[in-house]
């Protein structure tokens, strides 16, 4: 999808469907703490763990992750990760981990004060990420219960091979075992292929609104892109999670039939490098009150994926096994060059996260490529996703500043300024 809209005046602001997140959220947050009383049990996930294989055993899903950026954006990071830092861990880990923790240790957290509720099961991957496993067998020693990781080959580049997907499978085959020993219940095939089906369904929702982001100028801005996913990252496989981005879905649609651009000045487009600051979601405004906005990233489109509900457990595999984040920089380049030209972006913009390495190793290399191939200039702040001691609003600000002032020159010299 790609047209071109003539914007009116006057941004729409945020999308008024992403209001329903006070109400999904709170919902999340009564059968969470009402899982106990129900007989219901909690497992902790990772973020790339098979959830619809959880929830088709009827376990209450809690994200560590998702957990930690609740904190960020409540202000509440900063005093977990110190309190982390007093257990012994190094500020320089991941600060999702150190934010859990740190929660976890001082019994204080978001929900009315507290931090979650304790879990019954552990199930992490480590297709995604290494820090899961080390951060899960902490769990698993801290709360004392029972621990399930995924394996998986790992795979640079180059196509999937089957036997990759086959031993993946088997590994999921595996925690189908170990969730029935703890629940005492059968995998009920049906329900799998109908949980399948509806994460499938949001997927592909999810898919329709980043190829709205094609639409020039934008009827969707970043801020909603990365608070909306939480639907997605928390309640894949459910209904709730359909009937939201229908909504989602309806009102873009609407903004691009009646030409309501998100920012009706929009001059510039950029993709966005990984991890949203969290705390600071505002920084995005910085380059908005430029003319300049997010049109497309990798981070939230990781959490999609398309799967076959008549064939649930090799989709599964297949969709972690394309996971973005598993190619090698020059990979992950090609990725967003393709964006670039597919988004009729202008530039590209890294957050170097000094929590995530995982994230940002490669970013250096990814800009350069970048940049010779497509002409486009890049531009790095410094930052931690959840630790705001680790964040200079001042250095960012200018590190933006200067980046405008590259694109506008750049426009210039092209004669279309
Ligand atoms: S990918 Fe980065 S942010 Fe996520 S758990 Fe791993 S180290 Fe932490």
């Amino acid at each position: 999808m790609s047209s071109t809209v003539k914007g009116k005046s006057g941004s729409p602001g945020p999308l008024k469907a992403a209001g329903k997140l006070t109400s999904i959220t709170a919902d999340y947050d009564s059968l969470l703490f009402g899982a106990k009383d129900k007989g219901r049990l909690i497992a902790y996930v990772t973020s790339m763990v098979p959830v619809e294989i959880l929830q088709a055993f009827d376990i209450v899903l809690a994200m560590p992750e998702n957990y930690a950026a609740l904190c960020a954006s409540r202000k509440m990071a900063g005093e977990f990760c110190n309190a982390a830092e007093q257990m012994g861990y190094s500020g320089v880990l991941c600060s999702y981990m150190l934010t859990t923790s740190g929660s976890e240790s001082s019994q204080k957290g978001p929900y009315e004060g507290n931090s979650l509720p304790p879990p019954d099961l552990l199930v992490c991957s480590d297709y995604a990420c290494n820090t899961h496993v080390k951060w899960w067998q902490n769990l698993s020693e801290y709360y004392g219960c029972p621990i399930f990781v995924i394996d998986s080959a790992y795979s640079a580049e180059g196509p999937l091979r089957e036997h990759y997907r086959d031993y993946l499978v088997s590994e999921f085959r595996g925690l189908i075992a170990f969730l029935q020993e703890h629940t005492g219940k059968s995998l009920d095939m049906q329900r799998l292929k109908e949980t399948v089906a509806l994460s499938d369904r949001a997927s592909a929702l999810w898919e329709e609104i980043g190829e709205y982001r094609k639409v020039i100028p934008t009827p969707i801005g970043p801020i909603d892109i990365f608070t909306t996913m939480l639907t997605l990252v928390l309640l894949r496989g459910t209904r709730e999670a359909v009937d939201f981005y229908e909504e989602v879905v309806d009102e873009i649609k609407e903004r691009v039939k009646d030409k309501i651009a998100y920012l009706p000045n929009e001059k510039f487009r950029l993709i966005w490098d990984r991890f949203p600051v969290w705390y600071r979601l505002g920084l995005l405004k910085l380059f908005e009150d430029n003319g300049a906005v997010v049109v497309t990233d990798l981070y939230a489109d990781a959490f999609g994926g398309r799967l076959d509900p008549d064939n649930p457990l090799p989709s599964l595999a297949e969709r972690y096994l394309n996971l973005f984040a598993r190619s090698a920089a020059g990979g992950r380049a090609d990725m967003y060059i393709q964006r670039a030209k597919d988004w009729h972006v202008d530039g590209a913009v890294f957050h170097s996260n000094r929590a995530c390495r995982y994230a940002s190793t490669e970013q250096l290399m990814m800009a350069h490529i970048m940049e010779k191939e497509l002409g486009i200039p890049t531009m790095f702040f410094e930052g931690n996703m959840n630790d705001p001691r680790m964040f200079s609003e001042a250095q960012a600000v200018t590190r933006i500043q200067a980046f405008i002032e590259i694109l506008e020159n750049q426009r210039e010299s092209s004669g279309k300024g």
